[in-house]
């Protein structure tokens, strides 16, 4: 497996031209604005370019979509077939991929074609006329139209899959295998996934003919530009901690994913009735309102997404300053593509956990598993709502008589102040409890070794 280190592909300072493409592709390139290629297109593009089959994986937002759309490129013959053809799980991210062959491809007369569900039948093949090069496809739709015999002549040389994981996470992979009963034997075929689950795998084993395997793992790319925060709270807290956060730390625009699709309406209704400016994105919504909400934010009509993982995985949207986590996710996997929305192309970010006590040996496994360290934040206090609180409290006997006990020996107001100290600067007493408990037994076993992806026993293999 070859595998390369930051300081390797910074020192090398290499460029796209090192990389064997010819010039057409690299004045697309240049138009783009890209200088150096990320360590997985500097590993991919050559290994393409060669002509084997491909597994690679790499973290979202690290650019996979170019790496392997800079080798088609590359190769086109113009021959009046579709020589490439890329499948996708959803038809936003076929539309990005096609915006961005589109970028890239300006000197290399690219046309491509989207494929997907929902859209006229008749009318999609229709464009086929225009004899576009690259096809990019949902595998539904492409299944569809291969079953049914309506692409005539259909044979690409170079077949790509992309974001695997999520095409397994839609239950997509039975549909692949079809797909590739329809598809020559002499194909290229490239696997390009942020990870590799044992199904993907599998798939592998029977689609790819001894493909280079190319990893980039988390740690390689560990990404100094997002900051990671978590923030303890009871669980009936999150709202309120979300409302505070969004106030005192004014992202200009933020995700906020939870686990459930009823939560993301939920909270998104929540918000709105606040007055911030929020929609909701999940898979209930049909293909038209998902459209909308995606189109809404990366307008920035709206500043605040509230998704669901499957949803949001693989978009591509910028100047995302801010990533919450209503709920820790479920496991480490979508806490990468989670943090991996924000500081995004060189900007900073900032992605916080809100973690209530019961979750907190979860974001422990996390912690391990994806090797950062996330940092214990404060919630700020909402001083007014306390204040009214401690307004509104009845007087017990209990206090009057410790009041009679202490008033000897303190003066009222010196007295109000320290008890207002404290009142202010109280933690949650339950989670303060369950951190130190937590250390000590870190300290009594200090030479158990970190339990850590690599050397977790897996049931497979
Ligand atoms: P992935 O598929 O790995 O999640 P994308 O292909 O969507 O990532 O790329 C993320 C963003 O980075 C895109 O906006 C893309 O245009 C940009 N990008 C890709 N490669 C480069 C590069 N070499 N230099 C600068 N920006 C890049
Ligand atoms: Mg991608």
């Amino acid at each position: 497996m070859q595998t390369q280190t930051p300081e390797q592909s910074k020192n090398s300072e290499q460029t796209f031209g090192d990389l064997g493409l010819k010039k057409s592709v690299l004045r697309g390139i240049e138009l783009a604005g890209f200088t150096t290629p990320s360590p997985i297109q500097a590993e991919a593009i050559p290994a393409i370019l060669q002509g084997g089959d491909l597994m690679a994986q790499a973290q979202t937002g690290t650019g996979k979509t170019a790496a392997f759309v800079l080798p088609i490129l590359h190769g086109l013959r113009n021959n009046g077939e579709v020589e490439a053809l890329v499948i996708t799980p959803t038809r936003e991210l076929a539309m990005q991929i096609s915006d961005e062959a589109f970028k890239l491809g300006k000197f290399s007369h690219t046309r491509t074609i989207c494929v997907y569900g929902g859209q006229n039948i008749k009318h999609q093949i229709s464009f086929l006329d225009k004899n576009p090069q690259i096809m990019i496809a949902t595998p539904g739709r492409l299944l569809d139209h291969l079953r049914n015999n309506r692409l005539r002549n259909f044979a690409p040389r170079i077949v790509v899959l992309d974001e695997s994981d999520e095409m397994l996470d839609m239950g997509f992979l039975d549909d692949i295998e079809e797909i590739f009963s329809f598809l020559p034997n002499d194909i290229q075929v490239l696997l390009f996934s942020a990870t590799m689950p044992k199904p993907i795998q599998e798939l592998a084993d029977k689609i790819l003919l001894n493909p280079t395997k190319i990893k980039i793992t988390p740690t390689e790319v560990a990404n100094t530009d997002i900051t990671q925060r978590y923030y303890v709270i009871n669980d009936n807290e999150r709202n309120e901690a979300i409302i505070r956060l969004l106030d005192t730390q004014a992202p200009t625009r933020s995700i906020i994913f939870t686990r459930t699709k009823k939560e993301a309406d939920t909270l998104n209704s929540f918000l709105c009735a606040q007055g911030y400016s929020s929609v909701a994105l999940h898979g209930d919504l049909d293909q038209r309102a998902r459209r909308s909400a995606i189109a809404e934010f990366k307008s920035h009509n709206v500043q605040i997404l509230v998704a669901t993982d499957v949803a949001s995985r693989g978009l591509d949207i910028s100047d995302v300053s801010h990533v919450f986590n209503y709920h820790i996710p479920l496991n480490p996997e979508s806490y990468v593509h989670r943090i991996g929305r924000t500081g995004r192309a060189g900007k900073k970010g900032v992605a916080i956990t809100l973690v209530s006590p019961l979750e907190y040996k979860e974001l422990q496994r996390i912690q391990e598993d994806v090797g950062s360290k996330l940092e214990l934040f404060e919630l700020p206090v909402n001083i007014t709502k306390k204040l009214d609180d401690l307004l509104a409290t009845e007087i017990s006997q209990d206090a009057i008589d410790t009041y009679n006990q202490l008033s000897s020996q303190a003066e009222p107001a010196q007295l109000c102040l320290k008890l207002l100290t404290h009142y202010l600067t109280h933690k949650s007493a339950s989670f303060s409890a369950m951190i130190e408990l937590d250390s000590r037994a870190k300290e009594t076993k200090p030479s158990k070794p970190q339990r850590s992806r690599k050397n977790r026993p897996r049931s497979s293999r």
